[in-house]
Parts: structure tokens; C-alpha cells; sequence
């Protein structure tokens, strides 16, 4: 049997549930640490510069990228978002295991640079409807990119094969027991 993992990483069509479910893991496993990104979009009113996002500007971001200190980034609704190398590296020292809340060729990145040490979750929405009416309640968005966010919804959900586990997000109870008990079967928490 293959060793624990101890990369976990979450990925859905904008508004699926992924940070609904990476909070409730990140609240019940000491353990377990978010993996906080690079990101040049405008932080949202709730959101806190060095624990949601590191929020740069767009010069900031290519300097990141030119010093080699990202893993992994890609241009998403018109910004970028990458994972830094340090969040990796501190896990390791410090023995945590890593959440990503990631798109899906972000995590696809991290499967092909950790083989070994990453799994891969995604979150289905139980249809696009649905999906749509979620991001609408959720209230974050701008109508512009709420479309730009649900046309690309179908390529993501197209790649969702490729991930270790696909769990239907329909009944959200049901969603968390899920990953749960993923989470402690496969993971090292
Ligand atoms: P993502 O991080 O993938 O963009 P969120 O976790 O923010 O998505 O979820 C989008 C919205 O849908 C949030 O308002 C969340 O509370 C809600 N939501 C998540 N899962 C469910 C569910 N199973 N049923 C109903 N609403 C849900
Ligand atoms: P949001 O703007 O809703 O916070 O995030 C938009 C998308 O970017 C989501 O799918 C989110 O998972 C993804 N994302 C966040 N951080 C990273 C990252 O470091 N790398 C990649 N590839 N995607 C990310």
C-alpha cells in the first residue's frame, strides 16, 4: 500500500462548494494548513491580505514568477493565482500536511510535480443551473464575471476525470462526511 499523503488538493467550477468544504476540513485537522496563494485579483470584503491570498499587483506577481518562487500559476478570470514554493517548503519542515484550494489545472500541476505525495478532490456541482443559482445567493460577484466564471465552468468539469475522487456536491452534509472520511483514509493528518 502506497504511504500517506500529504497534499490535499480541492478544485470545482467557481461556486461548487470547494471553500466550504476546504474550511471544514481546515477546522477539524490541526494538522492540516491552507496553502495561501499568490493572487493579482482585488481582495473581496472579507478577505485579509496573508491568509486568504498574498494580494500583488501585476508587476509583483511576474517578479514571483521570473525568481522561480512559484510552483504552479495560471491566468484565471482575467488574473493570475499561483502557489508559492514557500508554502510547500514550510509544510515540509515543519511535518504539516497542505490544502489547495486550486483550479483544476493547478491541482493537475500538483499531481505531476508531488505524484506521490498529492491528492486530488473535486467538487461537482450537481448541475449548471444549480451551480449558477449558488453563485448568485453567494453575492461575490459582478454579473460580467459571474458569466466568465460559469462559461468556465464546462472545461473544468471536463478535466474532473483526471482527479482522484469526484463528489457530487448535492447535499452539503453529505459532501463533508465524504471528504472526511477521504481525508482520513488517504491523508496524513
Ligand atoms: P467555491 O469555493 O467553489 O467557489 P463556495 O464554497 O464559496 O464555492 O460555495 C458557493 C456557494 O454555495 C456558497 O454560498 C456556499 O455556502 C454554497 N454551497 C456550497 N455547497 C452547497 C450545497 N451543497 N448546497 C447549497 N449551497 C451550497
Ligand atoms: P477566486 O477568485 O474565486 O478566489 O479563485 C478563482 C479560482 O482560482 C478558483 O478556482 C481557485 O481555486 C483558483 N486558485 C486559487 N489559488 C490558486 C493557485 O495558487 N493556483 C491555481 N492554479 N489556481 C488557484
Amino acid at each position: 500500500m502506497s504511504r500517506k499523503k500529504t497534499l490535499l488538493a480541492i478544485s470545482s467550477p467557481s461556486g461548487g462548494g470547494k471553500s466550504t468544504v476546504a474550511r471544514y476540513l481546515l477546522n477539524k485537522y490541526d494538522n492540516l494548513k491552507f496553502s495561501v496563494s499568490a493572487t493579482t485579483r482585488k481582495p473581496r470584503a472579507n478577505e485579509i491580505d496573508g491568509k486568504d491570498y498574498f494580494f500583488l499587483s501585476k508587476e509583483e506577481f511576474l517578479r514571483k514568477i521570473s525568481e522561480g518562487d512559484l510552483i504552479e500559476y495560471e491566468e484565471i478570470f482575467g488574473n493570475y493565482y499561483g502557489t508559492l514554493k514557500s508554502e510547500v517548503e514550510k509544510a515540509k519542515s515543519s511535518n504539516h500536511c497542505l490544502l489547495f484550494d486550486i483550479d483544476v489545472k493547478g491541482a493537475l500541476s500538483i499531481k505531476r510535480i508531488y505524484p506521490e505525495d498529492s491528492l486530488l478532490i473535486f467538487i461537482s456541482p450537481p448541475n449548471l443551473d444549480i451551480l449558477k443559482e449558488r453563485l448568485i445567493k453567494r453575492g461575490s460577484e459582478t454579473e460580467e464575471q459571474l458569466n466568465i466564471r460559469l462559461a468556465r465552468a464546462k472545461m473544468e468539469m471536463g478535466l474532473r476525470e483526471q482527479f482522484d475522487f469526484d463528489l457530487m456536491n448535492d447535499d452539503l452534509n453529505n459532501t463533508l462526511k465524504q471528504a472526511d472520511k477521504i481525508v482520513t483514509k488517504y491523508m496524513r493528518v
